[in-house]
């Protein structure tokens, strides 16, 4: 799953509006960010075989340290915990470490849905995956309807930022169409892509959410 996942961040944000969207956004996808890491030091694989899915070719045969079940489960209890601790406490903190903790654990139950069973349930033994990535179109909306519906409910929270988180969007939905047309054929550049896609758009959620950012850090400073 590609921008499907920005749903959780979304959904996050309206949970927990002290949380700043970057970093909803850094945690909806920090199994991938990592992934990518391990992926290019030659730790977790994968292939592109052509065809492999009607979505995309990637053969992710061993991944157990990002998308591992228990791995999953690990990341998202020690980012929660990490926001808990850096967190300042006046701001509700053990609600928005909760809603980090859920959002990266989002990240796995998101991707069982739509992977082939590549997911590993415990290390690299059996794997999950309920295979939408084999229906092209159906996939193709699943992601655009996450990312809307909870953009659309989150809308309410956002105030000014408006049209700038719909802008955001607008490109997010461009960016998953045009990964269906355009893919590279080398893992180590299709990892590269993905990483650059997931820091352009942690940049851009800083954009869309500056305002509200510097207005929460004003008493603070004072
Ligand atoms: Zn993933």
């Amino acid at each position: 799953m590609l921008i499907g996942h920005y749903a959780a961040a979304f959904a996050a944000r309206r949970a927990a509006p002290a949380l700043p969207l970057p970093l909803c956004f850094a945690a909806c996808q920090l199994v991938d960010l990592f992934w990518g890491v391990l992926v290019l030091l030659g730790i977790e694989k994968l292939r592109i075989i052509p065809g492999f899915t009607a979505s995309n070719g990637l053969d992710l045969y061993f991944m157990p340290y990002t998308h591992g079940l228990p791995a999953a489960l690990t990341w998202s209890v020690g980012a929660a915990v990490l926001t808990w601790y850096f967190f300042p406490a006046r701001t509700g903190r053990a609600r928005v470490a909760v809603v980090i903790g859920l959002v990266v654990a989002s990240h796995w139950l998101l991707d069982l849905l739509v992977h082939v069973p590549d997911l590993p349930l415990w290390f690299d033994g059996e794997k999950a995956g309920l295979g939408w990535w084999n229906y092209r179109v159906p996939a193709l909306l699943l992601e655009l309807a996450l990312l809307w519906g909870a953009l659309l409910a989150c809308l309410g929270v956002m105030a000014e930022k408006r049209i700038r988180c719909l802008l955001l969007a607008g490109a997010m939905s461009a960016i998953q169409v045009m990964s269906l047309v355009a893919q590279p054929d080398q893992p180590v550049t299709m990892v590269m892509e993905l990483l650059a896609t997931h820091v352009a758009l942690i940049g851009a959620a800083y954009w869309a959410d500056r305002r509200a950012s510097q207005r929460r850090m004003m008493p603070l400073a004072g």
